[in-house]
């Protein structure tokens, strides 16, 4: 089974079709842990994700909503938990249990869509099964340098189920 998987977007539009591509076939159930400083693009990915899942109407990033869900082939339900952090900045920023408990966040592990999260960090201990997909500005370059638009990213897959829906990814992305 494939663990890991190190892949390079050159533009934003190429990360939304690498989300898109994952979309396609994620189904119920399935949980994507989305890391990466900000203006990475977690939410381009994101966007990509839920045109592979035939979402419609337009997803941005729900920062002050805390959850947005959308209707698609199956649900999408799109956290953004950055206000969630006492200190989003901190080195190791980390989601303490309340907070999660705070927006009923196991409900929608039970639910019955695709569940995609941005500043995540710190759930991983409830979940058996995800995917992890760490987005970053690409060694060198500076978030500031205007105009760079390569990004590199590393995913991870934690449990059985990842591991297939990561080697379909990687296939269908060849
Ligand atoms: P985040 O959700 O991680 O804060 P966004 O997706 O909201 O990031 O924004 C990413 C920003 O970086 C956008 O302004 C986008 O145009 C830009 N960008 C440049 N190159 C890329 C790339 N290869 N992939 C994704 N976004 C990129
Ligand atoms: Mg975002």
């Amino acid at each position: 089974m494939l663990r890991d998987w190190l892949v390079t977007t050159s533009q934003p539009e190429e990360t939304q079709r690498l989300g898109a591509c994952l979309g396609n076939f994620l189904q119920a159930g399935d949980v994507v842990l989305l890391y990466g400083p900000l203006g990475a693009g977690k939410t381009h990915f994101a966007q990509g994700v839920a045109r592979g899942l035939r979402v419609e109407s337009p997803v941005t990033s729900p920062t002050f909503t805390l959850v947005a869900e959308y209707e698609g082939r199956v649900p999408l339900i799109h956290m953004d938990l950055y206000r969630l952090y006492d200190d989003a900045e901190a080195s190791e920023p980390i989601l303490t249990p309340e907070s999660l408990v705070q927006i009923g966040f196991d409900d929608y592990l039970d639910g019955d869509g695709v569940v995609l999260i941005e500043w995540g960090r710190g759930v991983e201990a409830d979940l058996d099964n995800y995917l992890s997909v760490s987005i970053d500005y690409a060694k060198f370059d500076e978030p500031s340098d205007d105009g760079v638009t390569t990004r590199q990213i590393a995913v991870e897959a934690i449990g059985e189920m990842a591991q297939r829906r990561l080697w379909e990814w990687v296939v269908a992305w060849a």
